[in-house]
């Protein structure tokens, strides 16, 4: 079976939280991996109420400082202070957040037991994460400020030796590290078994593409190409596609011509404009344009 590979959205309205709705934060786990891309207003709250493992997060994603992407991470980091973290904390973030962070905990005189470690995003193509399971690399979004998405991609797996054929042909356990990397097996008798006959492929390696605020652009497209899940904000409907450029934002539409072109698995469109009454006329629009879409909703699980 594979490792998990889930996406939860914890926040998708746009600019302002409501009495029933969250800004910008989703929760992704990747393995034992757990990323958390944006962190709005409310973001600790939606994870203790949707009982995800708070103490789990070591790297946090922040596209980009408008509020209702990062303001909750003062929030949740004085949460980690309160809760006696110890290990350090990793945020990726474009210029300026450790700044913010650094004067409220001079202010308040706050001097955490564990290390801050603040990461400078600057371009497209930047990497920022790799373990042995997976990597995270900037996406340049354009917007009024500057702005970043994540592309999280799992790394190739090793080939699964069949458990069989460990008996059959009597293989050592200290060939099954070269196995498990390609190698043939060459028996005591001098019959060489073909790795394909001893081995199964892997899980092909997954991918998701978190693009924040952004306005319509191809110039990312080659770097999300054939992407698992697609995130793509969607604020406006195609009826306001000329204050969506205006406000550096993209519509339902563009969101579903991005998906296309990049030929994404499946769209995942959120940030919706508080303009619009029913979210499923974001999901009309993009869908008669790239028939898999799924709207993004707070507390809902993708799996990958
Ligand atoms: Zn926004
Ligand atoms: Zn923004």
């Amino acid at each position: 079976m594979s490792e998990s590979f889930r996406l939860t959205i914890l926040g998708c309205t746009a600019a302002t939280p409501t009495s029933t709705s969250h800004t910008s934060s989703q929760w992704l786990q990747a393995g034992n991996n757990h990323f958390l891309l944006d962190c709005a207003e409310g973001t600790q709250m939606q994870i203790r109420k949707m009982k995800l493992p708070l103490m789990k997060i070591n790297h946090i994603f922040i596209s980009h400082l408008h509020g209702d992407h990062y303001l909750g991470l003062p929030g949740l980091i004085f949460s980690y202070h309160l809760l006696g973290r110890t290990k350090d904390l990793h945020v990726y973030s474009p210029k300026g957040l450790k700044e913010v962070i650094d004067i409220q905990h001079e202010i308040a005189n706050v001097k955490t037991r564990f290390n801050i470690i603040f990461h400078e995003v600057n371009y497209g193509g930047q990497k920022l994460f790799e373990n042995n399971s997976v990597e995270v690399e900037a996406i340049k979004m354009e917007h009024s400020i500057p702005c970043f998405g994540f592309l999280i991609k799992e790394k190739t797996k090793e080939r699964n030796i069949i458990k069989a054929c460990i008996d059959k042909y009597k293989i050592g356990i200290d060939k099954i590290a070269d196995i498990k990397k390609g190698a043939d097996f060459l028996c005591d008798d001098g019959t060489l078994i073909p790795n394909s006959e001893i081995t199964k492929e892997p899980p092909k390696p997954r991918s998701y593409a978190f693009c924040s605020d952004t306005l319509y652009t191809e110039s990312f497209i080659n770097q999300v190409k054939n992407v698992d899940l697609l995130y793509h904000e969607a604020t406006f409907l195609q009826d306001k596609a000329n204050i969506a450029k205006e406000k550096t934002h993209a519509t339902a539409m563009e969101a579903a011509k991005v998906a296309k072109k990049a030929n994404a698995g499946q769209l995942l469109i959120g940030h919706y404009s508080a303009r619009y009454d029913d979210i499923n006329e974001f999901l009309n629009e993009a869908k008669s344009f790239f028939q898999n879409t799924i709207l993004a909703k707070e507390g809902i699980t993708i799996d990958i």
